[in-house]
């Protein structure tokens, strides 16, 4: 049947936006024409309870052989020894982790979500901080930093049965070798959650949590630019049976098999020396934007960036929210989210930041030049929030940037 003529006009308007605008939100990315052309795919139309070999349904062979690439890219990617790649997303997969090494009601640690945790990581509000007794760490008040020596603290007295590391919005290089000795030395599971930084992991820019971690869990989508979705990995074949048993039958039903053809594909993608440079790429265009933002005056959280993004002080910079930024920005067709800050003093739906990322922009081929270029256009956008004249002419320098770079050629 043709498609109901209102889904297609959302369906336009959202590709002319995805065009138009400088998206800097540092959690999206834009996958490849054969990561899309396979979510579309008849992949789409069966049932493949269980796992490749073990399913309860017929007709598995060709969604098993799609399954089982997809676990021998990822696992040689990450140089680990099993993976389960049928968590429906990040969260799904950091579920399927609580419920198969903790019993309801354990103690954890988790980076606080206003010092740029994730809900997941025990959040009142998420089943996490509902089922589990998690205990927040923070970033350090003065160098904006995780804290190790503080950490090691929390765990000596505290004495957790596990500790998340990983984070949504921090902008350094986390030292999972440090966390390894933390956690074991009191007894506790180390679980690295790398859904923002797994990009730059697969690179090897930043340290692999597989060679640290008792297990680690990712998304697809972020920086490895691949479909939305999620992974699990782990070196232990006692851990790797439970999480299996976990994610089905324990959570999920049938495993989205046009998303895991995509996984497969995005994983492919990854081991490809090109992605190394794209990963590069990313970290070269966050310090370039950064540094424009400093020349301009702003306040970087931590005072710079290792990664795939910044967080910007708007607050203390210029006395706006990071929601009066976003909706500025919003404007000139630059999308940006507001972010809390450490040691906030907004609401969250205010906040004092702003999370700017590189992912996505670097995919469609923007460089440093245009980065620091980018970071001016903000500057300005925000210093003269009520000049209607310069918000046109800056909304005009937007569509030439985006116009140059198109998504798919
Ligand atoms: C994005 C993210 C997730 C959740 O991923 P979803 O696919 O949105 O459920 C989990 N953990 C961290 C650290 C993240 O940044």
């Amino acid at each position: 049947m043709e498609m109901d003529k209102r889904i297609r006009e959302a369906l336009e308007a959202e590709k002319q936006r995805q065009q138009n605008n400088i998206e800097l939100i540092a959690s999206e990315n834009y996958v490849s024409k054969s990561i899309i052309e396979l979510q579309g795919s008849v992949f789409t139309n069966k049932y493949a309870e269980g796992y490749s070999g073990k399913r309860y349904y017929g007709g598995c062979i060709n969604v098993d052989k799609v399954e089982d690439l997809a676990i021998e890219y990822v696992t040689k990617l990450f140089q680990v020894k099993y993976a389960n790649v049928q968590p429906h997303s990040g969260s799904s997969a950091n579920m399927a982790v609580y419920r198969a090494l903790l019993k309801r009601g354990d103690k954890v640690l988790g980076l606080n979500l206003s010092h740029g945790g994730h809900l997941t990581h025990g959040h009142s509000i998420n089943f996490s901080g509902m089922d589990y007794k998690f205990i927040p760490y923070n970033l350090n008040s003065e160098t904006e930093e995780l804290d190790y020596e503080e950490i090691r603290r929390i765990a000596e007295v505290e004495k957790p049965q596990m500790i998340v590391a990983g984070a949504s919005a921090y902008s350094r290089a986390i030292d999972f070798e440090k966390f390894r000795d933390i956690a074991h030395s009191v007894g506790a599971i180390l679980f690295v959650d790398m859904a923002h930084i797994a990009g730059l992991v697969a690179a090897g820019l930043h340290q692999n949590p597989c060679l640290y971690a008792d297990v680690v869990s990712s998304t697809t989508h972020k920086t490895l630019r691949g479909p939305r979705g999620g992974i699990i990995l782990t070196n232990s074949l006692d851990i790797i049976t439970k999480i299996n048993k976990t994610v089905f039958p324990g959570i999920q039903g049938g495993p989205l098999m046009h998303v895991i053809a995509a996984k497969a594909q995005c994983f492919y993608e990854a081991l490809q020396p090109e992605f190394k440079e794209y990963a590069k790429q990313i970290i070269k265009n966050t310090k370039a934007m950064a540094e424009a933002l400093e020349e301009e005056g702003f306040k970087i959280v931590s005072g710079g960036t290792d990664n795939h993004l910044i967080l910007v002080d708007v607050k203390s910079s210029l006395g706006i929210t990071g929601k009066e930024a976003e909706t500025i920005l919003d404007k000139i067709y630059i999308t940006v989210n507001k972010n809390t800050i450490p040691n906030e003093t907004e609401s969250p739906f205010k906040t004092s930041g702003i999370r700017l990322g590189s992912p996505a922009m670097t995919t469609r081929g923007l460089k440093e030049e245009e980065f620091r270029e980018i970071g001016h256009i903000i500057a300005k956008a925000l210093k003269n929030k009520d000049n209607e004249e310069i918000r046109k002419e800056l909304a005009k320098e937007v569509l030439i940037i985006t116009d140059k770079f198109p998504i798919y050629k």
